[in-house]
């Protein structure tokens, strides 16, 4: 179901931009393969490859994995859990607002997982706030011990990451884009 969620946004995203798969995908740094198997939902992409495409066209990830977004009236709405294969599951809590520029997702790390994310579009700064459970957060090269109930604070432009190694940690990850997100129809 998110799997086609992700495959008609991606397809919108690039029909309504008027990009070929060829500048997407040397805007993006996803192959023209992977982005075409993408579109026809013949290939699950990875949270990284949704990141390098989001990257690439300055959207924020909700663009990506929300409902497809004709109206604003999803803004409210329930979404559904996106389980990565082997690796975070991520859920919208609150999808991405325009005027404030920020979007928060909830992400589930399971015990002795450890996700480790390229850096997101420049000025992107995340806050991480844990819900239950031990975790670490990769910070300018240090893990950082977080139980639940604290949070962090870091720039996500540069390598950054997740992990728990006994107990899975379950946290709330918001995402602020200092710079203006382009409007999917102004690519
Ligand atoms: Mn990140």
């Amino acid at each position: 179901m998110s799997e086609q969620t992700i495959t008609v946004n991606l397809r919108e995203i690039r029909a309504e931009s008027g990009l070929s798969l060829s500048k997407a995908a040397a805007l993006t740094g996803v192959s023209k393969a992977m982005l075409g198997q993408i579109e026809r939902g013949e290939s699950s992409p990875t949270i990284a490859t949704l990141w390098k495409i989001a990257k690439g066209f300055h959207l924020p990830l909700t663009a990506l994995i929300g409902e497809p977004i004709r109206e604003s009236s999803s803004a409210d709405g329930i979404f559904e859990t996106v389980q990565f294969p082997g690796s975070i599951s991520v859920k919208i809590v609150f999808p991405y607002d325009a005027d404030l520029r920020a979007e928060t997702f909830h992400v589930s790390l399971q015990a002795g997982q450890s996700h480790q994310s390229q850096p997101h579009d420049h000025g992107v700064t995340e806050e991480v706030f844990v819900l239950t459970g031990e975790m670490e957060v990769l910070r300018d090269g240090d893990w950082v011990s977080l139980s639940a109930g604290q949070g962090l604070r870091f720039a996500a432009d540069q390598p950054h990451g997740y992990r728990s190694a006994r107990t899975g940690a379950a946290f709330l990850n918001m995402h602020h884009y200092r710079h203006a997100v382009l409007a999917r129809q102004n690519l």
